[in-house]
């Protein structure tokens, strides 16, 4: 098969796995982090998890993306410097301020390493290889507006993910979040790093990367509504007003 009929279709395979994992998660929640339970098998130092499970979307990304014949252009050069940055951040950064004793299921793990080579393929190979952002792309609104919503995405989860730590590390148990985009929604890093997918797929006007926003979101909005229910549950004074992804609606 020809490598774009191939690329489509696992980008497609992408968004199908999306679709069986929102549905799956309206049922059970992803056992790790406060969700965590016995159950799911043995289990590995959630910061060692982190770093293993998210890595080849740093690092197969490059491998992949040096190898394309469009590396050296600008817009892909752009492309790959925001990937890298949040995948360099997520990988090898955030993974060391998470709490000491924390596990994560194995099994969580491995679902997330191969969807991680996955979806570096698909992203690396499309940005500097399969795809072409030569000619006119630099004056096209959906580049400036996606890269807009990228890193304004990325400064909301990065600001809510520091805080959550934050209130980790103060050794008083889970808190009631406050502050911010925290007085609207449980999850604005959800929210955050949905909005930067989007925008990741309008400026490179993809399906590798409408499916990744598309999977980002059957993951995470799912979770968003369980943080909600479990705040309600453990917090009997927890805002009525606060909801789970969308301020105000949802
Ligand atoms: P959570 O919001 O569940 O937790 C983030 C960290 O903050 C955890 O260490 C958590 O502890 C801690 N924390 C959360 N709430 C509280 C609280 N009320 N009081 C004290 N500590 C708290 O995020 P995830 O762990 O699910 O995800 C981490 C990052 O990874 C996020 O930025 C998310 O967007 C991203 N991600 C992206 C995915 C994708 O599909 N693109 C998939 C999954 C995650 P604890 O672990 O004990 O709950």
């Amino acid at each position: 098969m020809a490598e774009p009929r191939l690329h489509t279709l696992l980008a497609v395979v992408v968004i199908a796995i999306g679709v069986v994992v929102a549905i799956a998660l309206r049922y059970i929640s992803a056992p790790y982090g406060r969700h965590g339970r016995e159950g799911w098998g043995p289990t590995a130092p959630a910061w060692l998890g982190w770093m293993v499970m998210e890595s080849p979307a740093a690092l197969g990304f490059l491998y992949v993306y040096v190898q394309g014949r469009h590396a050296n252009e600008l817009i892909s050069l752009v492309f790959a410097g925001l990937w890298l940055t949040h995948y360099g951040y997520r990988s090898f950064i955030y993974p060391l301020g998470l709490a000491k004793g924390k596990r994560i299921p194995i099994t969580v793990m491995g679902m997330a390493l191969a969807f991680n080579f996955l979806n570096a393929y698909l992203n690396a190979r499309w940005i500097s290889h399969l795809g072409d952002y030569s000619g006119s792309w630099m004056l096209d609104p959906r580049l400036w507006i996606g890269v807009l919503l990228f890193m304004g995405g990325l400064l909301v989860n990065r600001r809510a993910d520091a805080r959550l730590i934050a209130l980790k590390r103060r050794g008083e148990g889970y808190q009631v979040p406050r502050g911010g985009l925290f007085e609207y929604v449980v999850s604005p890093n959800y929210l955050g790093e949905i909005v930067q997918w989007f925008g990741w797929a309008l400026a490179t006007w993809s399906i590798s990367g409408l499916a990744f926003a598309l999977f980002t979101s059957a993951n995470l909005a799912p979770r968003a509504r369980t943080h909600l229910d479990w705040y309600r549950e453990k917090f009997p004074d927890f805002p009525a007003e606060r909801r789970a992804l969308i301020p105000f609606v949802w």
